[in-house]
């Protein structure tokens, strides 16, 4: 196959580019088509047979550009995720003319986050995930919508919304150009050797396969847990977290940030400094970040982290939590106690969590956001009142 244009010249978007072993076509199709990619060539030929497909084809009259490609599929085709990876985001993005309110889902896999576009909007409870769970290459996540094809965007990590292009305007920052990345999926998938294509890094040829394995349900699914969780705004990866080796969840630690949103958030992405994070931030507005899966360790509460969940609520030192907050958290505080089995009285406030190493005259956290001053005590309270 011809190798990509980098497009649009003078200002081109980079390319999507992984080295992922284990890759897997997006879509199991029965379309004769379904390996066809449409874009433009080095050498400015179109290839394929459909242009408006391509990648920042004009959309809209010209007022747009398509800042995804388009794959050959039907109504209710299985899609799977290319490469293992985390669901980000997932939520109503273009009605389709059948009149279907079609979905964008994110999955942050290990270079990029791919927006499996135009899916149904059931796939959550059909394919048993939640956002923050992990996917494994292959796992089925969702179905085609009426569009009757896969809408395929990639972006740079940490992303979990799309973005669009109106024509004349800036180029998205956070767009990756998908052609090169497809078309190396599909070298694999029909196992045909492709020409080299320049801009892209070259993938290893494994994983030849057009099926994926049955539908593996994603970790912490033991349970049928009768609360759902609270929506999730978006999973924004913090690099800073380990292993549990092994350890179960039995707690739940509350934090108080004293320091805005999204102080905590870029503080949380940085992968030098203190080297801190949570699994959730939860902002005064109530909506609630993800930033470390639950089955990982997240550095939150010094010498108690193996075995708990980290919650930031943000608040300043002598702050209450704000309605919206009480609301999310208590939300999430239930459905993570049903979900790992851990009783209420296992809610700890970060200076009165079992195993927190005070060898440094313990914290000031979570300060007064639970009301009735800093103590175990007022956390329980709460616990009692909210969840
Ligand atoms: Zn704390």
């Amino acid at each position: 196959m011809k190798a990509p244009k980098h497009i649009p010249s003078g200002d081109p978007v980079d390319f999507a580019s992984s080295d992922t072993a284990t890759t897997f076509w997006p879509v199991i199709t029965a379309d004769p088509k379904q390996f066809e990619i449409n874009y433009q060539a080095i050498d400015n030929s179109l290839v394929g047979s459909r242009p408006g497909r391509c990648f920042l084809a004009e959309r809209s009259g010209g007022a747009r550009r398509h800042v995804g490609l388009d794959l050959f599929c039907a109504h209710r085709d299985i899609v799977v995720a290319c490469e293992d990876g985390i669901v980000v985001a997932y939520y109503g993005f273009y009605d389709t003319s059948a009149g279907e309110l079609s979905y964008a889902l994110f999955v942050q896999h290990e270079n990029f986050v791919i927006n499996y576009g135009e899916v149904k909007g059931d796939a959550q409870q059909e394919f048993s995930w939640r956002i923050g769970d992990k996917v494994r290459a292959g796992q089925h996540i969702a179905r085609v919508s009426t569009t009757n094809m896969l809408h395929f965007e990639t972006y740079i990590n940490g992303t979990g919304r799309n973005q669009r292009w109106m024509t004349g305007a800036a180029r998205p920052n956070r767009l990756l150009n998908p052609t090169g990345y497809l078309i190396g999926l599909a070298t694999r998938a029909t196992g045909q050797a492709g020409a080299p294509l320049a801009g892209v890094t070259a993938s290893p040829v494994s994983a030849a396969v057009t099926s994926a394995p049955a539908a593996t349900h994603a970790e912490a699914h033991g349970s049928n847990n009768s609360h759902p969780k609270p929506q999730i705004k978006e999973f924004i990866q913090s690099p800073n977290h380990s292993s549990r080796n092994g350890s179960g969840i039995d707690m739940v630690v509350v934090h108080c940030t004293e320091i805005p949103l999204k102080e905590t958030i870029k503080i949380f992405q940085n992968p030098g400094g203190r080297q801190v994070s949570a699994h959730y931030v939860i902002a005064r507005d109530g909506d609630i970040y993800q930033m470390v899966s639950d089955s990982d360790r997240a550095h939150h509460c010094k010498g108690a982290n193996k075995n708990s969940i980290g919650i930031e609520h943000v608040g300043g030192e002598t702050d209450s939590l704000s309605d919206a907050q009480t609301e999310a958290s208590a939300g999430l505080v239930r459905w993570l106690l049903e979900q790992y089995d851990i009783p209420k009285s296992r809610v700890f406030g970060h200076d009165f969590a079992p195993g927190y190493d005070r060898s440094k005259g313990g914290t000031s956290c979570p300060d007064m956001l639970f009301g009735g001053g800093h103590s175990q005590k007022a956390i329980q309270d709460w616990v009692g009142k909210h969840v």
